[in-house]
């Protein structure tokens, strides 16, 4: 199989991980017969220095005239003053509204090998962490309109949430069409005491439940849902949620998994090209020292292959090569277990050495 992929290495830790995250699908490629194409892109705040802005129209076609699309992640301080329109994170909501990817699926999913990561209670953990958010992506509060005016001598800031019927209709059927393919357990996630927005939310929900009588729908208050994920999270299977409320929800998730370095995330739209990027940010924190975890950008690489190419085969490969990495204790700074005695079992590694290994394991398989 041939496929052209775009890829957007981003700013911060962005081109480490990707690199990473290439070798690993060159290495898929050569094991199973494929050709994997790969074309750069410039976006967000290496953009704005080389283009005067975080997405050209040029580098949005790339995307557009890919077969799916790799991100490693954009920001940072550097970009942080200028205009609001002008931000690294502008060229990543251009690109999603360009691709139409309206639905985020973030897997919250513990690796055995990592249960003491958690900053849960083990008896928590040991009841299992494995559900899946699904997000609405190109719409709600952070589309709407944004202004900042002086009002009677004060200044005063509004942000426009808005939702129609259909947009949450469709995000509502990729949430159950989701849970039907797992435990069959949808809970949407609202805040349906307060904002017409949530109350629209739920009763197009409760409308689509009637095509899907196999999944069990539930509702919930975002607020319960930010409580009910650190409490209780092996009660959630499939959670369908909008923009914002699934932005803050599975940052939440990806925490109690063990480390946000870990969590991939697809984005697809109406067609199978998609947009996979690990769920961080370019964490400028940690930014060229080689200690950066490449493994959530590994599993989106695998995300990609899997949703958008139809490989199984190779997604798997890449899933149990990060599972052996990890069983031969691997380990970068931010999964390093705390505790010593564990630690000895374990050898801490950087970001290319992660990388290599995983590709070691994927050849030797
Ligand atoms: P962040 O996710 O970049 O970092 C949060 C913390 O997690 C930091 O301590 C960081 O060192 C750590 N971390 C993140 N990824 C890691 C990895 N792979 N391995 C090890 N540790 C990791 O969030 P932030 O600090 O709030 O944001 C930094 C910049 O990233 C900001 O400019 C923000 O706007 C941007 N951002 C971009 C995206 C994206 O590109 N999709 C998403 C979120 C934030």
């Amino acid at each position: 199989m041939h496929k052209q992929i775009a890829v957007i290495p981003g700013d911060g830790i962005g081109p480490e991980i990707i690199r990473q995250a290439l070798l690993v699908l060159s290495a898929v490629a050569e094991k199973f017969g494929h050709s994997f194409a790969f074309t750069e892109v410039d976006m967000g705040g290496c953009a704005i220095d080389t283009w005067g802005e975080p997405l050209p129209e040029a580098m949005l076609e790339k995307c557009l005239a890919s077969d799916s699309v790799l991100l490693g992640a954009v920001g940072g301080e550097k970009w942080n003053s200028v205009p609001g329109h002008l931000r690294p994170e502008k060229g990543l909501l251009k690109l999603r509204a360009g691709m139409g990817v309206y639905s985020n699926n973030r897997p919250a999913k513990i690796w055995p090998q990592l249960a003491s990561a958690s900053p849960l209670k083990q008896s928590i953990v040991n009841q299992g962490i494995d559900f899946i958010i699904v997000r609405e992506l190109i719409g709600g509060i952070y589309f709407g309109e944004h202004k900042t005016e002086t009002v009677d001598g004060e200044t005063v800031a509004v942000d426009e949430l808005m939702y129609t019927e259909s947009e949450i209709e469709r995000i509502g059927r990729i949430g159950f069409e989701t849970a039907r393919k797992r435990n069959k357990k949808l809970c949407s996630v609202e805040k349906s005491n307060v904002l017409d927005s949530s109350l629209l939310w739920k009763q197009v929900m409760h409308r689509l439940a009637a095509e899907y009588p196999d999944v069990t729908l539930t509702d919930m208050l975002v607020d319960n849902c930010a409580m009910q994920i650190v409490k209780n999270p092996a009660q959630f299977d499939v959670i369908v949620t909008e923009n914002m409320f699934g932005d803050i929800l599975s940052d939440e998730a990806s925490m109690i998994t063990g480390s946000i370095g870990m969590i991939p995330s697809s984005s697809l739209g109406d067609s199978s090209c998609g947009l996979y990027e690990p769920i961080h940010g370019s964490a400028p924190d940690i930014a060229g020292r080689d200690i950066a975890n490449p493994i959530g950008t590994v599993l989106a690489a695998a995300m990609m292959l899997r949703f958008s190419f139809n490989l199984d085969k190779e997604a798997d490969a890449i899933e149990n090569a990060v599972g052996q990495a990890l069983d031969k204790g691997y380990r970068t700074a931010d999964i390093m277990p705390q505790d010593t005695k564990e630690a000895a079992d374990c050898q801490l590694v950087g970001c290319k050495k992660m990388g290599e290994t995983i590709v070691q394991m994927i050849k030797e398989a």
